[in-house]
């Protein structure tokens, strides 16, 4: 009687953890990279969960309310979607006031709704791995001719600095080309976002935000791709598409 006992509890947590796995999917497997490798700490949160009912936010309903926000202890965009899954920075958490904390989330939401994770995935890592591709074809189509001259030549050597480039180059370059590409993609979610939530809490909360962050950029960070409007910039667009809401409504 108790083996029936524990093989019927085997079988339903088996039943909810298949359950809960069709809500993932597969691509819930980098969310869960994502959760490891930031040592994020689930939360729940009603407010949100309304408000993904309300966007319809499908990929954070399929999910069990345990495991749909998690709270990181450095993120410096202050809050982070990926797949089925939004991450918070903690500090910055903390400082939201409610209506700012849902202004922030119905952003993330529309990465998510958006599949914004996905598309950028796929724009950064695709040529990368062309060329690795490339790159390997045409060593196995030589092989003979590169066993005799790796690696005690220095075209060998000249080869593998080739190789080094060519992959550090179409791995650096997406993120340059496709910054006005991640620029474009703020905008909507912010613009979508006023649709959802209070245009001025979301506002608060890009300025609290922006004074998490240190003032003077260093030098190395003025080389970076610029994946962001300006400050000013989102605010200006926000403030107009807040303005537009108030009138259809009025
Ligand atoms: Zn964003």
């Amino acid at each position: 009687m108790k083996n029936l006992n524990v093989t019927n509890s085997l079988n339903e947590n088996l039943k909810r953890g298949i359950r809960e796995n069709d809500g993932r999917g597969k691509l819930g497997v980098l969310s869960g990279i994502n959760i490891r490798l930031r040592k994020a700490r689930p939360f729940q949160s009603e407010p949100l969960d309304r408000l993904a009912e309300v966007m319809q936010v499908s990929n954070i309903l399929k999910k069990d309310k345990a495991h749909r926000y998690y709270k990181v202890d450095f993120l410096p965009q202050g809050c982070l979607s990926c797949i089925d899954t939004v991450f918070f920075d903690a500090k910055y958490y903390d400082m939201l006031l409610p209506e700012e904390l849902l202004a922030v989330g119905a952003h993330e939401f529309n990465h998510i709704i958006n599949r914004h994770d996905i598309k950028r995935f796929a724009r950064t890592l695709c040529p990368p791995i062309a060329v690795a591709t490339i790159i390997g074809l045409l060593v196995f189509a030589n092989s003979e001719s590169m066993n005799t001259i790796y690696p005690f030549s220095n075209l060998g050597v000249s080869l593998l600095m080739m190789v080094a480039c060519a992959l550090f180059f179409s791995l650096v370059i997406p993120f340059y080309a496709n910054a006005k590409w991640h620029r474009q993609q703020e905008t909507h979610c912010d613009l979508s976002a006023v649709k959802f939530a209070n245009g001025e809490a979301l506002i608060s909360a890009l300025i609290k935000l922006n004074k998490l962050r240190p003032e003077k950029p260093d030098r190395f960070s003025q080389f970076l791709p610029v994946t962001y409007p300006t400050l000013e910039q989102r605010i200006k667009d926000i403030r107009v598409a807040a303005d537009r809401k108030s009138t259809l409504s009025s």
